[in-house]
Parts: C-alpha cells; sequence; structure tokens
C-alpha cells in the first residue's frame, strides 16, 4: 500500500489499519503544528486509494479497526467516503470500527443527514483537535476556527452519536493567557460535552511558526508547575458529567486518567501531589 508523506495517527488507533485518504492537512496552518509541514495538501482519488487496498488484500482479515487519515479526512466529499466505508465493510469482516480525525470546519460544512449516513455506515468515532478554547488563543496560533464554530460541530457530533475524542493542549497560551486556556478550555468542553478529552503539554518545534515566537520572545513557555497550575484551573472550572479525562500523551509532566466530574478531586490531588514532590515525568519519558 502507498503513503504519502508524513502519516500520524492517534495513540489509540496503534493497531488500526491506516488508510490514507488524504495528504496532509487542508488547514497546515497552524503555528505550533510540526505534523505535515513538508507536505503538500492533496485528496486523493478514491478509486486508487480502494486500488491500494486491493493489493493488501491478504492483510484485511488481521484487522479488526480502521483509521482514515491523514489530518482531516472528513474533508473528503462525503460520496466519497461513503464509497470507502462501502468498501471496507463489504471487504474486511472482521473491522468493527472505523475512525477519522476531523475539523470543526469539516464538520460543519456537512449537513447532519450526511453526518447521520456516515454514522450509521460504521465511523463512529471522530478525533478533533480542539486545542483551546480561547478565541484569542486560536486566533494568534492561526487554527483557523472559533469557540462557536466547535460548539455548532460539536452540536451536530452530540445529534449524530459520534464518539468524539477531544485534544486539548495545555501551555498553548503561554504565560500570557495561561489562565483564559484553561478556563476558556473548560467552557468549552462543559458547552460541548465530548466523549474524551485528552491534554498534551505544548512543546515549541524548530520548524514551525511557534518557535520564532519563543525566539523573539513574543511566545513565553510555561514551566512543568505552570502547566500543571493550568491543568488543575481547567479541572476546577470543567463541568462534563461522564466526560472521560486523560493526559496520557508522551508530552505531559503527570499522566492522569479518570471520568469527569466524579474523578475530578482525585484528578486534582493527583496534581497537587506531584507539585509537592516536583515529581515531573522526566523530559526522556516525554519523548525529549
Ligand atoms: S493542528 Fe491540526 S489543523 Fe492545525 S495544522 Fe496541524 S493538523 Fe492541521
Amino acid at each position: 500500500m502507498r503513503y504519502y508523506g508524513n502519516v500520524f495517527r492517534p495513540p489509540s488507533e496503534a493497531r488500526s489499519l491506516i488508510i490514507q485518504a488524504t495528504v496532509g492537512c487542508s488547514n497546515n496552518n497552524c503555528t505550533f503544528c510540526y505534523m505535515y509541514k513538508d507536505d503538500q495538501f492533496k485528496i486523493r482519488d478514491i478509486d486508487d486509494v480502494i486500488a491500494d487496498l486491493e493489493d493488501v488484500r491478504e492483510y484485511f482479515s488481521y484487522y479488526e479497526r480502521v483509521f482514515i487519515a491523514d489530518g482531516d479526512a472528513l474533508v473528503l466529499k462525503t460520496e466519497d467516503l461513503v464509497k470507502l466505508i462501502d468498501y471496507i465493510n463489504e471487504n474486511m469482516p472482521h473491522v468493527n470500527r472505523i475512525a477519522a480525525y476531523a475539523t470543526a470546519g469539516d464538520i460543519n460544512r456537512k449537513s447532519v443527514k450526511e453526518l447521520q449516513t456516515l454514522y450509521d455506515k460504521g465511523l463512529t468515532i471522530l478525533y478533533i483537535g480542539f486545542e483551546s478554547g480561547d478565541d484569542q488563543i486560536l486566533k494568534d496560533v492561526k487554527k483557523g476556527l472559533t469557540y462557536k464554530d466547535y460548539v455548532d460541530a460539536m452540536e451536530k457530533c452530540n445529534e449524530v452519536g459520534f464518539e468524539t475524542s477531544i485534544t486539548v493542549i495545555a501551555g498553548l497560551g503561554g504565560r500570557a493567557r495561561w489562565r483564559e486556556n484553561a478556563i476558556e478550555t473548560a467552557k468549552l468542553i462543559t458547552d460541548t460535552k465530548p466523549t474524551y478529552v485528552s491534554y498534551l503539554t505544548m512543546r515549541v518545534y524548530e520548524n514551525t511558526p511557534m518557535y520564532e515566537d519563543y525566539i523573539s520572545g513574543k511566545f513565553e513557555p510555561l514551566t512543568a508547575e505552570e502547566i500543571l497550575f493550568e491543568i488543575r484551573l481547567f479541572l476546577e472550572n470543567v463541568d462534563s458529567e461522564g466526560t472521560i479525562f486523560r493526559s496520557n500523551h508522551a508530552s505531559n509532566y503527570v499522566l492522569l486518567g479518570g471520568v469527569l466530574n466524579e474523578d475530578r478531586d482525585d484528578l486534582i490531588a493527583t496534581i497537587d501531589q506531584t507539585l509537592k514532590e516536583k515529581n515531573f515525568r522526566p523530559g526522556m519519558l516525554r519523548g525529549f
């Protein structure tokens, strides 16, 4: 099977068959993001994608999960996604879950009826990068989306019944907006009630515009303590009963996991203990 450029998938899709229906990300503008900087965005011809799958037909029976890549597969026309999902359903007998990255923009461009069709055919989980709930931060990092865009998209997702896995980034607002990042993100999660919310921790990568902001002093990264204060403030303010909360990404200073709101006190206690003991995960374990 042919793959183009850098291919990414969420950690929980490690055992999935990755089907690259698009190359790169249609936004590819976020100042902090290193993922697809070398890739020219392209929507692949869906018949080419299916032809590639035919080449690996002998391995189909190994897979129970499929992940449609790259950065925002929902940018595909609904009819093309339907064709691909129909092919998966007809040819991969053991697949019981189909997932994709999606942006709020992609979701909002589709009608509820189109989204319902995709869900009914088996695309049941969408991974969506909110990054932050603070409109000023979203503007500063050129995300190209607003708080309202996320609320509108999640209303549709929740109406259809998608599982939604949301990522947010501690430290994305730097020292200037850490409080806003915590509080507005907590408000956004409260307003949208996703299935999962996962914290990442801001890292400045050299090949990104954010690196220039860091060098010039415009962006001041948070220390490990400050990152934990930010996540703590988020937890104090969020109200999203039943949402599964995680900070188990490699970038994080402390590994957390629980269910909101019932595990809030335990999660905060773990943060406080980590702050007291200064027992932050070392850089080596955080992928540095
Ligand atoms: S963060 Fe997401 S939307 Fe932004 S450039 Fe990276 S992949 Fe694209």
